[in-house]
């Protein structure tokens, strides 16, 4: 294993000092201080379309940019780059809050007198876990007898991992996307049930549109917040149905909830189990955006506490504690990761789930020894192409390519199409923005210019420790300003 070499001082005051240090540093700042940039050269330009000619801006340099930009990588666990996780809250808080208040990305400020909801969708237990238990202000002790800090590691580990259900939990989690996409449906068909209308006709009178954020709890297992809002059959635009209020939409979340199941694949035995939301589920109306400063009362919540709650989770990922970065290729693998022995026991089961099976018919006794097997000899058999193995009951989850995420598939934030804006859309205006801004210093208009814009990858990455250390720093500072504008901007 080669170890990261440490910055130096000397070697980092040399870099601050160095002449294209400015230069360097402008590059830096554009991709937000982001560690892995990937380097491309070539060129951007702004000329005049008639003549030809390079344009210039007001302080007289020319609007042109040739040799080496940086480009963000673009990943959004906080593990792998702070800067470009940060950025990905960053977009998903402007989603959410778009989608919930209005007034931006398209979305009409109408959108928030709508029937809303915040629901949290949870897994069932598959055995007790170490827990703290608030309880009016008083805690009680654990199961196991003792108080557990809110830091303690022992938090979300079961009390007895022998009884513990593995498998249940990684087939649960595998299962999970589904879970929702089913619980949607059901939903759908409440409402229209509650309208008197057939599950065909619905979509003539309203529209469902939401967006879910997939958070991972401390026993492993995720769960989901979701926005769910009533729309007219148009969507955010569009008025919510006259029937459409938020105590129907309340009543049929919960009985959606409840009537929710998916079967996993057939097992060996021929039989199937039956996927389900644990017991616990939480609806709170948001409050409208007129009522903002009122008293929270009825439980209910409002607009710009859900969205930077989101944009929290968002980038929390699963974290290090929890799961591993990169997809696991190995089952040894796991043994070497930085992480609690249930976290490790939970990937174990979804990799050996994950397994490829003896094929049965060149295989009698049903064992297959890898590295020296009879079915070798055998002149050739059509089921498996003589390679011995078959794929697996669970084949068509996946579950080895998603061990390092403990067998969740879904993705981190997901929502209906006519709930909001999407990411795409976001880093286009941001682009469009950034064109519109160099032509307003040029004085000109779209139309009487060209661009040329072109640039291929030459590297990945900052080329020295003494570099990754200041982009770092670029990215904290990043990092505290948006924070300080979100907190100026928040009224609640
Ligand atoms: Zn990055
Ligand atoms: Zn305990
Ligand atoms: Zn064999
Ligand atoms: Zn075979």
């Amino acid at each position: 294993m080669v170890l990261p070499a440490l910055p130096n001082v000397d070697r980092m005051k040399r870099r601050i000092q160095s002449p294209d240090y400015r230069d360097w540093r402008r590059k830096v700042e554009d991709v937000y201080g982001c560690l892995h940039p990937v380097r491309l050269s070539g060129l951007w330009q702004i000329t005049d379309k008639t003549t030809g000619q390079v344009l210039t801006r007001s302080d007289g340099r020319p609007a042109e940019t040739s040799g080496h930009i940086l480009s963000p990588c673009g990943n959004r666990r906080e593990s792998v780059c702070p800067a470009c996780s940060d950025r990905y809250a960053a977009d998903a808080f402007q989603l959410m809050r778009a989608g919930l208040s209005g007034g931006s990305k398209g979305v009409p400020v109408t959108v928030s007198d709508k029937p809303r909801l915040f629901v949290t969708l949870t897994a069932p237990s598959f055995g007790p876990v170490h827990n703290r238990r608030p309880n009016n202000g008083k805690a009680l002790p654990c199961r196991c007898g003792r108080y557990h800090h809110e830091h303690d590691p022992l938090i979300g580990q079961p009390v007895d991992p022998s009884t513990y259900d593995y498998t249940g939990h990684v087939l649960w989690q595998a299962h999970s996307g589904k879970l929702w996409n089913r619980f949607t449906q059901k939903l759908r068909r409440y409402l229209a049930r509650a309208a008197g209308l057939t599950d065909r006709n619905f979509k003539d009178h309203a529209r469902l549109s939401y967006a879910k954020v997939a958070e991972f709890q401390r026993r492993g297992i995720i769960h989901f917040h979701a926005v769910i809002r009533l729309d007219g059959p148009d969507g955010a635009v569009d008025t919510t149905p006259a029937w459409g209020t938020v105590e129907l939409l309340a009543d049929a979340v919960r009985a959606a909830h409840a009537d929710t199941t998916v079967d996993s694949p057939e097992l060996d035995d021929g039989q199937v189990l039956t996927f389900a939301w644990g017991d616990q589920v939480d609806v709170r109306p948001i409050r409208p955006a007129d009522a903002r400063r009122f008293e929270d009362e009825h439980g209910t919540i409002s607009d710009d506490r859900i969205s930077s709650y989101v944009a929290k989770y968002a980038t929390k990922g699963t974290g290090k504690s929890e799961a591993a970065d990169r997809p696991i290729r190995s089952r040894t693998q796991i043994e070497y990761l930085r992480t609690t022995e249930h976290h490790k026991q939970i990937m174990r089961t979804a990799w050996d789930l994950g397994a490829p099976v003896a094929c049965p018919d060149c295989h009698p006794d049903g064992e297959h020894q890898a590295g020296g097997c009879a079915c070798a000899t055998i002149d050739h058999c059509a089921r498996c192409d003589n390679g011995g193995l078959i794929p697996g009951p669970f084949d068509e989850l996946n579950l080895r390519r998603w061990t390092h995420m403990l067998a969740f598939r879904g993705h981190f934030l997901s929502k209906s199409r006519a709930y909001s804006t999407t990411f795409k859309q976001l880093r286009e205006d941001r682009q469009i923005w950034r064109f519109e801004q160099n032509l307003a210093e040029l004085g000109v208009d779209a139309d009487s210019v060209a661009v040329v814009n072109h640039w291929d990858m030459t590297s990945v990455g900052h080329r020295t420790a003494e570099e990754r250390e200041l982009a770092a720093a670029i990215a904290e500072r990043t990092r505290q300003a948006r924070k300080q504008k979100y907190a100026n901007e928040r009224t609640d």
